[in-house]
C-alpha cells in the first residue's frame, strides 16, 4: 500500500525545496505517491486563477499535502492563497514547532517550543474596508468566536499531551482588547482545568516577545490568536536557527497541509541555494502524521547530523555573518542528497543533545 500525498510546489525557491524534500522521503523506503497540482503563479499563467478548484479537490481527497512557499502580491492583486487555502479547507492549527538544531544558527540551543495559532478568523478574517471616499481613514475587523477558540485551545492542550510537553501558554492582549482578548482568555481559563497534568498560564502578547527573546527555552507550547500567532512563530522561527530550518504544518478535522513558515524566496528563485531543511522538516511532520514514527526520527536525525556536521550546509548555515563557524557554502541539491543519504544510516532511537544555553534556567517560577 502506498500513501497518495498532494504535493504544491509553489513559487521562487518552492520548487527547489519540495524536490529536496521528495528525494529525502524517497530515502526513508516510505511508499509514497506524489499527486503534483500547481497554485500561484503558475496556476495564473495556466488556469488564471491562483488557486484553482481542482488544488483544493486534490487536498480534500487526499487530506495530505505538502505544500511549498506561494508568493503573495503586496497591496492589491489576488488575495493571499496560503490564507484562502486556510480558510476553505477549514485549516485552522497552525503549528510552527521552534527547534534549535544541533546549537546551530541560535543563542538559544535550547530551544524547543511550538508555537498554535488559530488560523481562520482574527484580523485575517479579511473584514476590512475604507472608511471614507477620501481613503483617509480604513477598518480591519478582528473576529474571535468561542467556537473557533475552543477548538484551537483544545488542540493545543491535546498537542502537549500527545508530545509529553509540560507547560501550555496562552498569548493575548485582553488588558486592551477586552472583548475579542478577554473572550479568547476566558476560553482557555474554561479549558485549563480539563488538563490538571499540563501547566497552564498567560501572558501578554508584548511581555511574551520581551520573555521569547531573553529565555525561549523556558516556554514549551504557545496558543495564541492568527495575528499574534503569525508574528510570534517568525520571532520563533529567529530564536531557533532562522527560517531556512522552521517546518510548519496546518491541521483541520481531517485534513492536514505541510508548509515551511519561510515564504518564495524570490531573489534566490532558481539559484539552488536556498535551505531545504525548512521543507524536509515539513516532511518530517508529515511523517509523523501518518503514522510513520520512525522514518521521521531518521529524517530528523539525519537533518540533526548534517547540520552538525557541516560540511555540506546552505549559504545561511555556511557563511560568516549568518553563523559563528563559517564553511564554505553548497547547494541546495548538495544539502538535500547528504541528508537522503544519511537517513538510513542514522540510528533513530539514540538521544539528540540539547546543549543549554544562555536563556535557560532552572528556575520553575513562572513570570508574569
Ligand atoms: P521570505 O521568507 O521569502 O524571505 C525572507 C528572507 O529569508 C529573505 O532574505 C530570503 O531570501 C530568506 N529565506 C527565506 N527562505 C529561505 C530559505 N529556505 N533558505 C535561505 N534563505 C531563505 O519572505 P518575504 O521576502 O517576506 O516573502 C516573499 C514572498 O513569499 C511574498 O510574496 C510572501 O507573501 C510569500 N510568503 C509565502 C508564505 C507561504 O506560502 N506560506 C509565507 C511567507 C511569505
Amino acid at each position: 500500500m502506498s500513501y497518495r500525498v498532494t504535493l504544491i510546489p509553489g513559487d521562487g525557491i518552492g520548487p527547489e525545496v519540495t524536490d529536496a524534500a521528495r528525494l529525502v522521503a524517497q530515502a526513508t523506503g516510505v511508499p509514497i505517491e506524489w499527486e503534483v497540482v500547481d497554485a500561484g503563479e503558475k496556476a495564473i499563467q495556466t488556469q488564471g486563477t491562483p488557486l484553482p478548484g481542482s488544488v483544493l479537490d486534490a487536498v480534500m481527497a487526499n487530506r495530505v499535502a505538502l505544500k511549498g512557499p506561494i508568493t503573495t502580491p503586496i497591496g492589491g492583486g489576488f488575495r493571499s492563497v496560503n490564507v484562502a487555502l486556510r480558510q476553505q479547507l477549514d485549516l485552522y492549527a497552525s503549528v510552527r514547532p521552534a527547534r534549535a538544531i544541533a546549537g546551530e544558527g541560535t543563542r538559544f540551543p535550547e530551544t524547543d517550543l511550538v508555537v498554535v495559532r488559530e488560523a481562520t478568523e482574527g484580523l485575517y478574517s479579511g473584514v476590512e474596508h475604507w472608511v471614507d471616499r477620501e481613503h483617509s481613514a480604513a477598518e480591519t475587523v478582528d473576529i474571535i468566536t468561542r467556537k473557533a477558540s475552543d477548538r484551537i485551545i483544545r488542540f493545543a492542550f491535546e498537542l502537549a499531551r500527545r508530545d509529553h510537553r509540560h507547560r501550555v501558554t496562552a498569548v493575548h492582549k485582553a488588558n486592551i482588547m477586552k472583548t475579542t482578548g478577554g473572550l479568547f482568555q476566558a476560553a482557555f481559563r474554561d479549558m485549563a482545568p480539563k488538563y490538571p497534568d499540563l501547566i497552564a498560564d498567560e501572558r501578554l502578547i508584548d511581555n511574551m516577545c520581551m520573555q521569547l527573546a531573553k529565555k525561549p527555552g523556558e516556554y514549551d507550547v504557545i496558543v495564541t490568536t492568527n495575528l499574534f500567532g503569525d508574528i510570534l512563530s517568525d520571532l520563533c522561527a529567529g530564536l531557533a536557527g532562522g527560517l531556512g530550518v522552521a517546518p510548519g504544518a496546518l491541521y483541520g478535522e481531517e485534513i492536514a497541509v505541510f508548509e515551511p513558515v519561510h515564504g518564495s524566496a524570490p531573489k534566490y528563485a532558481g539559484q539552488d541555494v536556498a535551505d531545504p531543511v525548512a521543507e524536509i522538516l515539513c516532511l518530517e511532520l508529515l511523517l509523523r502524521h501518518i503514522g510513520e514514527k520512525e522514518a521521521a526520527d531518521r529524517v530528523f536525525r539525519a537533518v540533526w547530523e548534517t547540520i552538525a556536521e557541516k560540511k555540506v550546509v546552505t549559504y545561511d548555515l555556511a557563511l560568516p555573518g549568518y553563523t559563528l563557524r563559517p564553511v564554505p557554502p553548497s547547494s541546495c541539491s548538495a544539502m538535500a542528497k547528504e541528508i537522503a543519504r544519511k537517513v538510513p544510516l542514522v540510528d533513530p532511537h539514540a538521544p539528540l543533545p540539547r546543549p543549554k544555553g544562555q536563556g535557560h534556567t532552572d528556575d520553575p517560577q513562572l513570570e508574569t
